[in-house]
């Protein structure tokens, strides 16, 4: 069992609405609410970590991702901050890659940061920039079918024997006991 989950957003908590910058468009998958407060509840440390390549792109600001992600919090309910850490990485993909998923960096940076090894984590994830990421960090990787693609299909997923789930809510029942 995990002691720490790196969740991407778009696709794995929230449906995928492509370049989202309203704070009004998030519409939180069923089942997820519930799964992350009984997952910080068992005592997880919850670590979002999702790809904006819109900011990069110039369609909406970081100001308009924190607001979005802001409303994301409250939609989830209970103590809040719901994660303790928030990487929203900026870069278009023609842009020099910091933060940007497949690029291990965030997980790498908050394991040392929070003293986890790489057995204490999972990343989850709709996609294969997600999976990527988990595996260049050395953190175990989980997909949603909850995505554009049906993560079943992926080379990434098939050649790694990545576990995939149809939600997220269904991983966490699945996987997240005390
Ligand atoms: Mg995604």
């Amino acid at each position: 069992m995990p002691r720490a989950l790196f969740l991407d957003r778009d696709g794995t908590l929230i449906v995928d609405k492509v370049y989202l910058s309203d704070p009004d468009g998030v519409e939180l998958f069923p089942g997820v609410a519930e799964a992350l407060r009984r997952a910080k509840a068992l005592g997880h440390r919850l670590f979002l970590f999702t790809n904006q390549s819109g900011i990069g792109r110039g369609y909406y600001s970081i100001e308009d991702a924190l607001r979005v992600n802001a409303r994301l919090d409250a939609m989830i309910g209970g103590p809040q901050p719901v994660f303790d850490e928030v990487c929203i990485a900026p870069e278009a993909p023609d842009q020099p890659m910091v933060y940007r998923k497949p690029s291990p960096r965030f997980i790498v940076e908050t394991m040392a940061k929070y003293g986890l090894s790489p057995s204490d984590c999972t990343m989850v994830g709709d996609s294969a920039a997600d999976i990527g990421a988990a595996l260049a960090a050395g953190i175990r990787a989980v997909a949603v079918r909850t995505g554009k693609v049906d993560p079943s299909g992926l080379a990434i997923v098939a050649d790694n024997r990545i576990p995939v789930f149809d939600t997220f809510a269904a991983y966490a029942a699945a996987e997240l006991s005390a």
